[in-house]
């Protein structure tokens, strides 16, 4: 049984009757999810007749609830299902269960859900990452071929760096939000998380496109995806970028250095690209995200969604003890940063400039795209740290997307490729960025990528 899962989906496919497969997808959840915590809910009469699918749970279901981590939405089923969901259904695939996450996406190691963290497949006593780290754990230790996350910034490609799995976060635009609880609607998009590049190709093909739903959606059509998959690296411009690696050392670097051989091997170009902005994309991030995120989350307020207090005798009292005794810590002190960025006398100083800086830097890569087909950098700094390494330190956990952070400011797609592990046996990870709507070209490159290295074939034990 397990067997089958350790398969490409298209492998795995031509063996077993899709019944097997969505079988095989429960009872590996039911043999490992116990010491993994991956998923907050599974769904043991799963059907249909494609891919067994986990989904992160701020995307809603209406055969699962959808609690965002949260104890303010721990009763909530949605009514309708979001639209990635629905494409989904529509092509056949099963919802086996939904992942766990940092309480509405905010954080980097999924300690901060409601319901306990989920731990990494690799080494339990460590993070799996975060904000998707139960969709990132699910796919790493086979429960599931590939899972949906989402990304406002980091929160599927540095869980996937950390559990050694592929994760894309795609063009702003490209997949519908219908359906994605907000967080930072600027910066917020599903994601998808698979064991290799052609499965994420393949999904991405599912659920892109324009959406009536979303008035941010895109209506640049859909690409083949896996159409350039064998087309290999030759003669394409790949950019270093230095500011983001020159600081780098140890075996991040050492990694980093072998990746970037495996490309020249391949007959790529590669040389230094300069953003020299990217050193306040997480500054820039947290301002813009965090003040996004206190307008979005002002709807959970115990009247229109959400817990509702018992203990109220006025509505402000409502508001207050409901979203009190809803949200968690890391909630709580975004929503105050982000109010504080918002409020009068701060707002020039705050939001006005990091949407200033923002947009030097979408200027700074899109100078360097004039020059690259692709930019560079591992996808994190640093391998998966341990459960409780980082919870008392905001800042350095905050540090923990300043190599992904800056994809979702600009709205480029990025992809985290496996690319080896580190001494203690711990994933490491590539991350290929490309200009605005250029996912088939992503895939070309870490399909070679992937070729050349194989390491998706490892798995824990
Ligand atoms: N880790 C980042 C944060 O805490 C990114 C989260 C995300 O992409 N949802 O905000």
């Amino acid at each position: 049984m397990s067997e089958l899962l350790d398969l490409p989906w298209h492998e795995a496919q031509a063996q077993a009757s899709p019944r097997e497969l969505v079988d095989a997808s429960l009872r590996a959840i039911e043999t490992r999810d116990e010491s993994v915590h991956a998923f907050l809910h599974v769904n043991a009469d799963a059907r249909g007749d494609g891919m067994p699918l986990a989904i992160k749970d701020n995307i809603v279901t209406t055969d699962m609830p959808t609690t965002c981590g949260s104890r303010i939405l721990s009763n909530f089923t949605s009514p309708f299902d979001a639209t990635a969901i629905a494409r989904l259904r529509a092509n056949g695939a099963s919802f086996v269960g939904k992942t766990n996450l940092d309480e509405f996406a905010m954080g980097s190691s999924t300690e901060h859900s409601a319901f306990g963290p989920t731990r990494n497949p690799w080494d339990l006593s460590r993070v799996p990452g975060g904000s998707s780290g139960g969709s990132a754990a699910a796919v790493a230790a086979r429960m599931v071929p590939a899972a949906l996350g989402s990304e406002t910034g980091g929160s599927v490609r540095q869980p996937a760096a950390f559990c050694g799995v592929v994760g894309l976060k795609p063009t702003y635009g490209r997949i519908s939000r219908s359906g994605l609880v907000a967080f930072a609607s600027s910066l917020d998009q599903i994601g998808i998380v698979t064991k290799t590049v052609r499965e994420c190709a393949e999904l991405l093909g599912v659920i892109a496109g324009a959406d009536p739903l979303d008035s941010t959606s895109s209506t640049q059509p859909v690409d083949d995806y896996a159409a350039d998959l064998a087309s290999g690296v030759r003669g394409l411009r790949f950019g270093v970028v230095r500011e983001a690696v020159e600081r780098l050392e140890g075996e991040v670097r050492a990694n980093f250095d072998e990746a970037l051989n495996v490309l020249r091997g391949g007959g790529a170009i590669i040389e230094d690209a300069r953003v020299p902005a990217i050193s306040y994309a997480i500054a820039i991030y947290y301002i813009v995200a965090n003040a996004e995120a206190s307008a979005n989350l002002s709807r959970f307020d115990g009247v229109r969604f959400g817990h509702r207090s018992e203990r109220s005798k006025t509505l402000d009292d409502l508001y207050f003890h409901s979203r009190g005794e809803g949200f968690g810590a890391e909630v709580k002190r975004r929503i105050m940063l982000g109010t504080f960025a918002l409020s009068s006398g701060y707002y020039d100083a705050y939001y006005g400039r990091a949407q200033a800086v923002r947009a030097t830097l979408r200027g700074q890569f899109a100078d360097a795209f004039a020059r690259f087909d692709f930019l560079l950098t591992p996808t994190t700094p640093e391998p998966a740290f341990k459960i409780g390494a980082k919870t008392d330190d905001p800042l350095s956990m905050y540090l923990s997307d300043i190599f992904t952070a800056p994809a979702n400011l600009v709205g480029i797609p990025a992809i985290a490729v496996p690319s080896g592990f580190s001494a203690e046996g711990l994933p490491l990870s590539l991350q290929l960025m490309a200009p605005h709507f250029g996912e088939r070209a992503l895939f070309r490159a870490a399909a070679f990528f992937e070729r050349e290295t194989e390491y998706w074939k490892r798995k824990p034990r």
